[in-house]
């Protein structure tokens, strides 16, 4: 698609961050899977369940916007996942291998902020404030889910800094 307007790059911004999010989709559960801490699972877990919604919510942004919603390949989600699953691959130990996801995952939660404030802004100024209404709320999701993994990360660090010092 040929992007001529600031409405058209808005659409197009949109259908990356509906790859991005669906691809999470596939790599939360992976991500629970690998978490050896409950409460990390259980972030991950809940994260999945909001990123389900979150799908939907971009839907719904289309159809507000009278465009089909269409997925357009997101290399840099495509390049997170692919660090993520490396982190989960190349780190032995559980408390510092829960760090490496935790990392991953604050990664994709700032690429996400980033991607929904910007279009957050976009549609204000384009007047289409039931969409940013829609962009503001999962962005929230996003930061409320990033602050939630810094404080997971320093409870394992507190928790398990020694063993986490000493090599395996
Ligand atoms: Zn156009
Ligand atoms: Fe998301
Ligand atoms: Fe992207
Ligand atoms: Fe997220």
């Amino acid at each position: 698609m040929a992007i001529h307007t600031m409405e058209d790059l808005m659409v197009a911004e949109l259908r990356d961050l509906y790859h991005a999010e669906k691809q999470l989709i596939k790599a939360l559960p992976k991500m629970a899977k690998a978490a050896q801490s409950p409460e990390l699972k259980a972030a991950f877990a809940g994260h999945l369940d909001e990123t389900k919604v979150q799908v939907t919510r971009l839907e719904s942004v289309f159809k507000l916007l009278g465009q089909e919603a269409k997925a357009k390949t997101c290399e840099a989600m495509l390049g997170l996942v692919k660090e993520g699953q490396a982190a989960i691959e190349d780190t032995m130990a559980e408390e510092v291998r829960d760090c490496a996801l935790i990392a991953a995952a604050q990664k994709v939660e700032h690429y996400e902020m980033s991607g929904y404030g910007t279009l957050r802004t976009w549609a204000l100024q384009l007047g289409h404030a039931d969409v940013a209404k829609l962009l503001a709320q999962t962005e929230s999701e996003e930061k409320a889910a990033d602050q939630k993994l810094t404080i997971i990360c320093e409870g394992l660090m507190k928790q398990h800094g020694k063993q986490m010092a000493a090599a395996h």
